[in-house]
């Protein structure tokens, strides 16, 4: 744990314990342990259910519910647009959209390294409770434990969502002829992330893309938009994820290149590091399989959202799995999935 992930100076002046930083005890079910539940995570993450003070939550949901789990290791705690607590609600909660599901329910399982700064996990709580609230999720279990200090890295938090799917969305839906779309720029959440990590010095600050993605999947449903499947392209980047949706769909997929769209700071970043932007992930971007006839409605929403949401290629019939990007003056190379891991921790 770095102490650049202290924050001495920006936590809430309400004493959670007597510690003002992470103890064993914290975790070991004891007074500490309910302190800080009560004082911090309780504080920000307030749920009926959690006032319940039980040991599970008691829900009824009715019709076909999508669940989604994940862990979240990112390093640094905090980056350029984003922090651990905020992307672990919205990587959860995107999941569940790329299912067709609305967000409702999140549990929440923290691993906490002593010696953690209390005023640092307290902003990182409020960071998710935030996010959490913005889609209209609640929060409604959660556990804390406690490993060593030089055991850990500060935090690691598993998040876990349900939702009650509106309709399902899955890559077996995807024909023949659907028009591809991204929402948004490609690559910005791993750059800034390795930018804030390694200390890399570039002209430009690049921010994370990280955010939800929920709304927009939902308002193209609301419209009566034909979604086949809506994906985000995280880990891997956007590349991996056609090349996923065209191995599970039976398709092929044309990419136009040049059509994707990438900001300058992020492909000069690329260019300098030897990474390729079609394989950096983003963390609030969606990839969209629509029908043809509802393209253009279909960009026109997403465009209400990021301006630059674009069309960036199209399904054909073809060899199984196969995406070909074409570049500006009419090459091709066939995209594959990621192979090993070019950026470590950055969700
Ligand atoms: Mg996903």
């Amino acid at each position: 744990m770095s102490d650049t992930d202290d924050d001495a100076g920006l936590g809430c002046p309400v004493p959670f314990s007597q510690y003002d930083r992470v103890v064993l005890a914290h975790g070991g079910g004891g007074r500490a342990t309910r302190s800080l539940v009560e004082s911090l995570f309780r504080a920000a993450l307030d749920s009926p259910e959690l006032r319940e003070d039980h040991d599970g939550a008691i829900v009824s949901l009715e019709g076909p519910v999508a669940i989604t789990t994940d862990g979240f290791t990112v390093r640094p705690l905090f980056f350029p647009g984003g922090d651990l607590g905020a992307l672990a609600v919205h990587g959860t909660v995107n999941d569940l959209a790329c299912c067709g599901a609305r967000p409702e329910l999140l549990t929440v399982s923290f691993v906490l390294e002593e010696g953690l700064a209390l005023t640092t996990l307290a902003r990182l709580v409020r960071s998710m409770g935030e996010a959490a609230r913005a889609v209209g999720a609640r929060v409604i279990a959660g556990d804390t434990k406690v490993v060593e200090r030089g055991k850990g890295d500060g935090v690691y938090v598993s998040v876990t969502g349900l939702g009650r799917v509106r309709r399902a969305l899955s890559p077996r839906n995807v024909r023949d002829g659907d028009v591809v779309i991204v929402s948004g720029p490609v690559g910005d959440h791993g750059i800034a992330v390795l930018v804030a990590r390694e200390d890399v010095r570039l002209g430009t600050e690049i921010a994370s893309d990280q955010g939800e993605i929920a709304s927009l999947v939902h308002e193209l449903l609301d419209e009566g938009v034909a979604l086949h499947v809506a994906r985000d392209p995280t880990r891997g980047g956007l590349a991996t994820v056609l090349v996923e949706i065209a191995r599970t769909a039976g398709v092929s997929i044309v990419l136009e290149e040049p059509s994707v769209p990438v900001r300058s700071a992020v492909s000069d970043a690329c260019e300098l590091l030897g990474l390729d932007p079609l394989y950096v992930a983003c963390e609030g971007r969606v990839v969209l399989f629509v029908a043809p006839e509802h393209a253009e409605r279909a960009l026109a929403i997403a465009r209400r959202f990021q301006p630059d949401a674009a069309r960036i290629g199209v399904v054909t019939e073809g060899p199984s799995g196969l995406v070909l990007a074409k570049n500006a003056f009419g090459g091709e190379r066939v995209l594959e999935l990621l192979s090993g891991e070019q950026l470590p921790r950055i969700c």
